[in-house]
């Protein structure tokens, strides 16, 4: 199935930046662009649960194609956390979510992390298609670089051999969870 326009049902300008830049089949438009400006909750339990309630959401009030990531970074040594809560971690904003995980893992060795990301595309005729990802790192003693968004500077990437924080969008976009997870829905909607 070929489709010529989506809805980014997302207010974050880094991850819509990614997903324009990694879904070219189509004109992505940002919800707010678009005439969305509803807050909208995130109530599921798992990053699939809450992508599909933030593309449903869009699709069924501008009755176009909405594509939603949810995603988050999952730590080993803290069972997973803070994964679905990743942005509200402090509850303090981005520095202070990277201060508190630092804090966390003071002393501890094992760092390894991971970047979760499940999207959810969601047609106006109820259809739905799920794309996963994930990409494999640790979690640095201090932060390294200063691009890219959230927790990049602090997660050493195992693809990269560099932090997310220290590499270009291109090359963090090679190997991301959102891109590997976006690839994963394109195939699913070739297949349609
Ligand atoms: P969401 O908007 O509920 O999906 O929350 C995602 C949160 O997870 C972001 O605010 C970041 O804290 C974190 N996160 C997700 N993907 C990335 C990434 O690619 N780099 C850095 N942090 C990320």
């Amino acid at each position: 199935m070929e489709i010529s326009e989506i809805i980014a049902a997302s207010g974050n300008e880094g991850k819509i930046k990614e997903i324009i830049k990694i879904f070219k089949g189509a004109r992505v438009i940002p919800m707010r662009e678009a005439g969305f400006e509803d807050e909208i909750e995130e109530t599921g339990l798992s990053f699939r649960e809450n992508a599909l309630i933030k593309a449903r959401a869009v699709c069924e009030k501008l009755k176009k194609p909405a594509l939603a990531d949810d995603s988050g970074l999952c730590v080993d040594f803290l069972g997973g956390a803070p994964g679905i809560y990743s942005a509200r971690f402090s509850g303090e904003g981005e520095a202070a979510n990277r201060k508190l995980l630092l804090q966390r893992l003071k002393g501890e060795t094992d760092r390894r992390a991971h970047f979760e990301c499940a999207v959810c595309l969601y047609l106006p005729d109820g259809k739905m298609l799920f794309g996963v990802g994930r990409t494999t790192g640790h979690i640095l003693e201090e932060e390294r670089g200063t691009r890219g968004f959230g927790y990049d500077s602090l997660f050493y990437s195992d693809d990269l051999k560099k932090s997310f924080g220290e590499a270009t969008a291109a090359e963090k976009n090679k190997v991301s969870h959102r891109a590997r997870a976006l690839k994963d829905l394109m195939e699913k909607l070739k297949k349609l």
